[in-house]
């Protein structure tokens, strides 16, 4: 099989080096395979020649990971064939293939908010999460079985059967939601789900499905103090049921949302005008599937109960309003892209996620910021995202060192320093800081082993 087209010209490269986290990169060419054997050419040759080779897909990454520092780019967007609902090529958009399924009837729970700008592949790569990961777990139980390009060159197809062709480091994961580190496991698709672009190209993925929720009720609900949200989030995990199966999120009794989503009062002071004006502490979207009738009176109930503030409840139970819904929650992250734009300095933002013992402990820190910021995201998970938003660099500063004090304090209280996001480039001392320097080595000499080249993925997450 021979190489696809090598593409050198600046002007197209350009386009290809930089991601999300705008860090930029240099790379001496771009290939763009069309198939599994173009991929496994591209990764013998480099091989052969020693040349590092970073894999891109969409670029939604907000770490660096697929950001090239020399060497060639691999991208996958041309593999991007739906070969039947549960079976696609790594490089189709995610959201096109979760439309493109539910119009089947079926559903792939993982719900990235990138997820109509990245790939399958990318989500895969990164385990990715989402909202809905409360009740689905991230990426890697939706995953069947994976067809990659390994460092060697190598097709393999891999499921939960097969073994991984390099020793695996076993360790002790936090017991949170994380996207940090390789997954202990020495089942080969294990490894591969979370391993960034570093251990094989993803070429194509076999999904779980379920059928498509028949309804979905969104509730808008505020919250009047931290006491009122704390009690009423603690009688929702009580019906929690395991996570990563479909059971949890569809409601028969109990309280059994898919999705718990939270906005502290900076954050409903930012989307001001597209949310009721109320003296709310704070507000939670929650999404819950049902059969029939909307449960609606057993939440109203128990929010009153603990004192929400019902009567300001939106309550969104067709997909117009519902959809209206996601877009005050989409709002607020680009409200503070815009802002972080504007004062030009370097978005600075947690991804940390700690047991649900240290959730209060976690947002009376993150309440304490000393400069502007605001805080949202996966409550439910205790996976919030504190974004500051500095006005001068030195507050840029002191932002990245308050960051730093937070990722101790999370991975002291059992938690991890990326819940989602993944390590990438930019966030292997934080790795280093949570696992220790012997679980570092550990993972290098897996890298070693599977590649010793070093082509794939070079300078991530290790
Ligand atoms: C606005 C915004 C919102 C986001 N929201 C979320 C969120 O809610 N949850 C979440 O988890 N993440 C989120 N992200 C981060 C990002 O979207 C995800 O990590 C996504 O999965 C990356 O997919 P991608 O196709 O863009 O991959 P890229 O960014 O191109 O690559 C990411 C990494 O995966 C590797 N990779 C990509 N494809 C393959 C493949 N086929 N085989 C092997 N390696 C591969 C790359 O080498 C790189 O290391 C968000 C990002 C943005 C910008």
């Amino acid at each position: 099989m021979s190489l696809p087209e090598l593409v050198t010209d600046p002007a197209i490269l350009c386009g290809y080096l930089s991601d999300a986290s705008n860090s930029q990169g240099t790379a001496d060419g771009l290939v763009r395979p069309a198939c599994t054997a173009e991929v496994a050419a591209v990764i013998r040759h480099c091989q052969e020649h020693a040349i590092p080779v970073t894999v891109t897909a969409r670029r939604t990454s907000t770490t660096g990971a697929p950001v090239p520092q020399g060497g060639w780019l691999l991208s996958t967007e041309k593999l991007a064939t739906l070969h039947a609902a549960d079976d696609a090529d790594a490089g189709i958009l995610l959201g096109e293939y979760q439309s493109q399924i539910e119009a089947l009837g079926l559903f792939f729970p993982p719900d990235p908010t990138s997820r109509h700008e990245c790939s399958l592949g990318g989500a895969v790569a990164c385990n990715a999460s989402g909202a809905r990961t409360y009740a689905y777990g991230p990426t890697r139980p939706w995953i069947r079985q994976v067809e990659a390009v390994l460092p060697d060159g190598s097709v393999v197809v891999a499921d939960r059967n097969t073994p991984s062709p390099w020793p695996v480091p076993l360790w002790r994961e936090p017991q949170v939601k994380t996207a940090a580190g390789y997954f202990p496991a020495t089942n080969l698709l294990d490894l591969l789900i979370g391993s960034e672009g570093t251990l094989g190209v993803i070429t194509r993925v076999w999904t779980h499905l379920l059928p498509l929720p028949k309804h979905v009720l969104a509730l808008f609900t505020f919250f009047p103090t931290r006491a009122s949200l704390l009690g009423f989030l603690t009688e929702v995990r009580a019906t929690r049921g395991p996570v990563g199966t479909p059971s949890i999120g569809r409601e028969t009794d109990g309280l059994r949302p898919r999705c718990i989503e939270y906005f502290d009062r900076r954050s409903l002071d930012l989307i001001r005008g597209r949310v009721p004006l109320t003296e709310a502490d704070s507000a939670v979207l929650f999404e819950i599937e049902h059969e029939g009738d909307p449960p609606l009176d057993r939440w109203v109930e128990a929010l009153q109960r603990h004192g929400a503030l019902v009567e300001d409840t939106i309550v969104a139970d067709d997909d117009a309003a519902r959809a209206r819904l996601h877009a005050i929650r989409h709002a607020l992250p680009a409200e503070v892209n815009e802002i972080i734009a504007r004062s030009g300095v370097r978005k600075v933002g947690t991804d940390f996620a700690v047991p649900d013992s240290a959730l209060a402990e976690m947002l009376d820190l993150y309440d304490d910021t000393g400069m502007p910021a605001v805080c949202f995201g996966h409550l439910g998970d205790n996976h919030l995202h504190l974004n500051f938003l500095p006005r001068t660099p030195a507050e840029w500063g002191e932002a990245k060192d308050r960051y730093m004090q937070l990722a101790r304090r999370a991975v002291a209280l059992g938690g991890t320093v990326s819940a989602e996001h993944g390590i990438g480039r930019m966030k292997r001392a934080h790795l280093a800081m949570m696992v220790g320097e012997p679980q570092i080595e550990a993972w290098r000499a897996l890298r070693r082993c599977a590649d010793p080249n070093e082509i794939l993925g070079r300078g991530v997450m290790v």
